[in-house]
């Protein structure tokens, strides 16, 4: 150390400090125990950096939550203050608009929901989208200046170089529309978009059922089915954008046409829409998808053996993605996985049955424990990575 010059030290210094704010930036919260271990700096200077952080309001303590062992006093957790920025998350349904603002530690401090059809009309959609965005900000009471970025879910295939959605087969109401720019413009913040199944995949494996999960794949059955792929800890978007488009995956040639201009893609054969078609001669030729979770969790027979054989059909599509990349974890997301174990054990069963054994023997299938919240969590995890928590506090605020 004596080697360096002053403006050496300052500069070991201030990478420290962007070290240890990055870390909580993407832990939400953390001991500093747990600090030192994901920086790689001695206990000692995180004890320092974190003192002086907290003495300029950055960081902030708080209660230990749930993650805490159970021997012993639970340790003091570090997270960044509301005034380190607050994040907006934009979830585009193909029924409904959700928008949430969230602070750094992922803590959801308002929240909007409105039902209308997305697909159809990208315009209304886009309109709904930043009304609502203008009521979380009014409730959370603060000035969008305040705000680092927003995180956008579409489903939909989404070129991440353009900000477009790719097909314009697959959201007819979306051809040609520009998400990104049009509510960066709109909202003046800096618009990150993705598909919802990255999303949700992403919020799973950073607040759900799949913390810390290296290898995972999300499964996302609604209506539709999509996935995400988590491979080395990190979302996998292939060179385009549509990594993970498992909807669309071929199961059976002479199936029906898809809206995709295919046959029988899987989700035609497994998705929510298949279900539902499945039991409208016997339950009615207006079932919806919530009416069927309803009448699985009564113990509808009909039901839950169209869940089922979803599920049989879903676990063939996942063992030939298990084979592919040897995931740790499988979580199954979106509406259809209320139904738990009538939808996961076949599932399980035909991944048994399909895949490798020593693949099927590494994989543990889960189902998601962030519910319908899924994808505007990971919309608000995707605008916190883009986001750059240090950049504002090395102008001086901070030593
Ligand atoms: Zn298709």
């Amino acid at each position: 150390m004596a080697s360096l010059g002053s403006g050496s030290l300052e500069s070991l210094r201030e990478r420290n400090r962007r070290q240890l704010l990055d870390a909580l930036r993407r832990r939400g919260s953390a001991s500093r125990a747990e600090l030192a271990r994901l920086t790689g700096l001695s206990r000692s200077t995180v004890s320092t950096l974190a003192s002086e952080l907290q003495a300029s309001g950055l960081v902030v303590e708080r209660e230990p939550d749930e993650r805490v062992s159970q021997q012993g006093r639970p340790p003091t957790l570090l997270t960044l203050d509301r005034s380190a920025g607050l994040v907006l998350g934009i979830d585009f349904g193909h029924e409904h608009v959700h928008v949430a603002i969230a602070d750094l530690s992922r803590t959801i401090i308002a929240e909007r929901t409105a039902s209308l059809d997305v697909d159809r009309s990208a315009a209304r959609a886009l309109d709904i989208a930043v009304q609502l965005a203008g009521e979380v900000l009014a409730a959370a009471d603060v000035e969008s200046d305040r705000v680092l970025g927003a995180g956008v879910g579409l489903s939909g295939p989404i070129d991440v170089a353009s900000g477009t959605v790719h097909s314009g087969k697959i959201l007819p109401g979306w051809a040609g529309v520009r998400p990104a720019d049009e509510l960066a413009a709109r909202l003046g913040l800096h618009v990150h978009l993705d598909n919802d199944a990255n999303l949700g995949a992403l919020a799973e494996v950073t607040l759900g059922a799949g913390i810390g999960a290296r290898d995972a794949i999300y499964l996302m059955v609604s209506g539709g089915v999509g996935a995400g792929l988590i491979l080395g800890g990190e979302l996998y978007r292939g060179s385009g954008g549509t990594a993970g488009e498992l909807g669309h995956m071929l199961v059976d040639e002479s199936g029906p046409i898809c809206r995709c201009g295919n046959r029988g893609c899987l989700e035609m054969m497994a998705g929510g829409r298949a279900i539902i078609a499945l039991l409208r001669s016997s339950h009615g030729a207006d079932l919806t998808l919530d009416e069927v979770m309803a009448l699985a969790d009564e113990g509808d027979s009909g039901a839950r053996r169209a869940i089922a054989d979803a599920g049989r059909v879903l676990g063939g599509s996942i063992a030939a993605l298990v084979n592919a990349f040897n995931p740790e974890l499988v979580i199954v997301g979106g509406v259809v996985s209320a139904a738990d174990d009538v939808l996961l054990d076949p599932l399980r069963e035909a991944v048994d049955r399909y895949a490798i054994p020593s693949a099927a023997a590494d994989v543990r299938i889960t189902r998601g424990v962030l519910g319908e919240r899924a994808e505007v969590l990971g919309a608000l995890e995707l605008a916190v990575r883009q986001s750059d928590v240090a950049a504002p506090a090395a102008s001086g605020t901070v030593g």
